[in-house]
């Protein structure tokens, strides 16, 4: 990965085409992949018989009818965690767009323009299932779109007695994906996940450490102020390949002119050998200051030359960076 800079960026399925389809449904895969999308992500977390499942959140409530289905088996905080149901009764589970609880007490998407929130008619994969799905379209679309893995909550995991870095690679392997680093990324976070994963269990397949705002929570251990600086840049290139930070990390604002502001970040990593994959690229969720989808991208690609990006749209991006390459020919 040393180098930095690609060709073409990637377009990176941010939980599948979930701008269109409920988040880590097969069906939202299915049409990522049709989509062009050049890697399709999968957030992992584990049931309670240690089985990697493909869901973004540690809890089953936000997008499935836990509630409904197992009412009683909530932890005291209220939430429904995947890792209290055997794989058996996630699979009896019906997923559907993400909801929030609203003011009135009726469930809310933050997103109103996407797929509608009371049509429950997909299922919670496994990691493993959403494989097969892949490199059988690969298969039949003749293509080699990959897997962009992320360790949920590997930590915590841990403290409640499980492994999930060992159980993901172990499904990894099984599916014979362990060792095409052409073809699979994994992110995270945690650092110590990555440097266990770099070190220790010495995977081929490169490493995208994941940069968060202390402020949300992700992993109190990490401090991702640290990480953006040259020597924690620095740091991160030990054992990682890249970085993924979010939007606002790179673009921060338009100035009195109307110029685009970047920070210094995309310019540091790539001068550590580091490539730069942000998150997340929503046309119906534009950063303050943006007009348009196509603006953003514009920022992103040509201006601060990141080398791929998360989007929920990855048609959109796809067009774009087509398009772009079609006016570089010209
Ligand atoms: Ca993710």
């Amino acid at each position: 990965m040393a180098g930095a800079k690609a060709a073409d960026p990637i377009v990176i399925a941010h939980r599948g085409a979930s701008g269109y389809l409920p988040e880590h449904t097969l069906a939202a895969k299915a049409a990522a992949h049709a989509m062009g999308a050049d890697y399709i992500e999968q957030d992992v977390v584990l049931s309670r018989d240690g089985v990697p499942v493909v869901l973004h959140d540690i809890y089953l409530d936000s997008t499935t009818d836990v509630a409904r289905c197992f009412p009683g088996r909530a932890r005291a905080d209220g939430r429904y965690y995947a890792l209290d149901f055997d794989l058996d009764e996630i699979r009896q589970l019906r997923a559907h767009e993400r909801l929030m609880q609203g003011a009135e007490g009726s469930p809310v998407t933050n997103y109103p323009r996407r797929f509608p929130g009371d049509i429950a008619m997909f299922r919670v994969p496994t990691l493993a299932e959403e494989i097969d799905l892949i490199s059988g379209m690969n298969a039949s679309r003749e293509r080699t779109t990959g897997l962009y893995v992320e360790f949920k909550a590997p930590n915590w995991h841990r403290a409640q007695g499980h492994d999930l870095v060992a159980a993901v690679m172990s499904v990894l392997q099984d599916k014979e994906y362990a060792d095409r680093p052409q073809q699979v990324f994994l992110q995270c976070f945690d650092d110590r996940t990555l440097r266990r994963l770099r070190h220790e269990l010495k995977t081929p397949l490169p490493l995208i450490q994941l940069i968060a705002e202390n402020d949300w929570g992700e992993d109190s251990a990490v401090d991702y102020d640290y990480l953006q600086t040259q020597e924690g840049l620095a740091d991160v290139a030990s054992y990682a390949d890249g970085i993924g930070p979010w939007i606002r990390q790179v673009y921060l604002g338009m100035d009195e002119s109307g110029a685009t502001e970047l920070s210094e970040l995309v310019n540091h990593a790539h001068e550590k050998g580091l490539v730069v994959h942000p998150y997340t690229f929503r046309s119906d969720e534009l950063p303050e200051g943006v007009t348009s989808f196509d603006r953003l991208l514009d920022i992103f690609l040509q201006q601060a030359q990141v080398d791929g990006l998360f989007t929920d749209f990855p048609d959109k991006a796809r067009q774009y960076i087509d398009r772009q390459r079609q006016i570089a020919l010209q």
